[in-house]
């Protein structure tokens, strides 16, 4: 049975915690998960992983997304009216690609989420966009708020992010983005992907850290985040993963990204999704919630001791697979 959508709600929205790191705190967040029509290169290609526009559907118009922030306001009224609701600090708003794509989001739909932002009394408003689109931020510089903009970098070898995840664009591109954003005083987040398909567990740990090195290096971003690739319906990696030819990361291989590029000095957070789950990012079942629970600590409070202190007989077997994965090419178990 096909679940029918309503276009005037978003797909999900949730108050939690974040790092505010401009201020080294951590601070409420509230996250909208907007429907829209949806990222246009999912329709010309789409990246291998992708399944987002899952959600999104053709026929949404921009008074269905501001009916959208309608009720995300309404129901954030209410629970401010019976004391559930923390002052926001940050907002992050993603939708289903670009949130600065004026067929996704037109201009004037842009400036009611600036409104909303003001209106909450919010400091920090986070967005997801593809390079091409950045130039659109401009309309940010006279908001009183932080603007954060992450960009889908995947990695900074153009083989792996083209050839591989087929992201369309280059690391040329990503680059002249960030500097567009960070000569206007905006900030740059970039989003690496741990285990691209046809990359061993092994490559794929050293295309995180070597991606690190690149971009904190060049100082072409001001924090990173680490994907875990889970395995989205009706992709080309849930072909692969349903073949046998393909296991989701170890979350041992994220631990080891985070504990390197902390160690170069940067800002790396992660927050691993369906995390020991079979198509999420998994270790050997006993320990999945306390490690996946451990980079999560760690990626609120930037304490290499709280990855330090988890640990599991499976840590061995994840050396051996990545040794048996370096030669068989294929998942080898588990
Ligand atoms: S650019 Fe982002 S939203 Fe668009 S297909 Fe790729 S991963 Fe999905
Ligand atoms: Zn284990």
């Amino acid at each position: 049975m096909i679940k029918k959508r309503n276009f005037d709600r978003p797909v999900s929205f949730w108050l939690d915690e974040e790092l505010f790191w401009e201020k080294n705190r951590i601070e409420s967040c509230l996250t909208i998960i907007l429907r829209t029509r949806g990222c246009y290169w999912a329709e010309r290609a789409g990246c291998v992983m992708c399944g987002y526009n899952v959600e999104s559907d053709r026929r949404i118009t921009q008074q269905n997304v501001l009916k959208q922030l309608d009720f995300v306001r309404k129901e954030i009224g209410k629970m401010e009216k019976i004391g559930k609701l923390e002052k926001p600090r940050i907002i992050k708003v993603f939708t289903s690609g670009s949130f600065f794509d004026p067929s996704e989001l037109s201009k004037e739909t842009r400036s009611k989420f600036y409104d909303f932002v003001e209106e909450v009394g919010a400091e920090k408003l986070i967005v997801e966009s593809r390079p091409e689109f950045v130039k659109n931020a401009e309309e940010v510089s006279e908001r009183e708020f932080l603007l954060e903009v992450g960009i889908g970098v995947e990695s900074t070898n153009d083989f792996v992010r083209n050839r591989i995840i087929e992201k369309g664009f280059t690391f040329e591109s990503f680059k002249e983005a960030s500097k567009f954003l960070k000569d206007r005083g905006f900030s740059v987040k970039a989003y690496l992907l741990l285990k691209p398909p046809f990359l061993s567990e092994g490559e794929a740990i050293n295309d995180a850290v070597d991606s690190s090195r690149t971009l904190i290096e060049g100082k072409y971003v001001d924090i990173i985040s680490l994907n875990l690739m889970n395995v989205q319906s009706r992709t080309y990696v849930e072909k692969l993963w349903q073949r046998r030819f393909y296991r989701p990361p170890w979350l041992w291989s994220a631990v080891e990204v985070l504990k390197k590029v902390k160690g170069l000095d940067g800002l790396i957070i992660s927050d691993p999704v369906a995390a020991g789950k079979k198509r999420g990012p998994h270790n050997c079942g006993k320990c999945d919630k306390e490690v996946a629970e451990a980079i999560k600590r760690f990626s609120l409070t930037r304490e290499p001791k709280v990855l330090e202190e988890v640990e599991c007989e499976c840590k061995d077997w994840w050396r051996d697979y990545i040794l048996a994965e370096k030669v068989a090419r294929v998942p080898v178990g588990f």
